[in-house]
């Protein structure tokens, strides 16, 4: 399992993908604290796993980096009110 160690690392490298991709929520431009913004798939049927878990996965050498930069392609970066809002959103559409 991951030691805290690869956490912090983990952490470190989510923070640097998210800076990567803007650093700000691309709906509302939020950008204080860029940890907290989200990873958004734009489209739920080609998400292969979240990216949270992706960083961790990198970090204990479970998966290559190419994995995970290929997966936050496919992403937005969304403060945690419009991400939540949208999920809300697209579960309304469903129904
Ligand atoms: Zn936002």
């Amino acid at each position: 399992m991951t030691t805290k160690e690869d956490n912090k690392k983990a952490r470190v490298l989510r923070r640097s993908i998210t800076h990567s991709k803007g650093g700000a929520c691309v709906h509302c431009g939020w950008n204080k604290e860029i940890s907290v913004l989200h990873f958004h798939h734009l489209d739920a049927q080609k998400k292969v796993c979240p990216i949270p878990r992706l960083c961790k996965d990198v970090v204990i050498g479970f998966c290559p980096i190419q994995v995970l930069l290929v997966e936050a392609d496919k992403c937005d970066l969304l403060c945690p009110t419009c991400d939540a809002y949208l999920d809300w959103q697209e579960r309304n559409e469903q129904k």
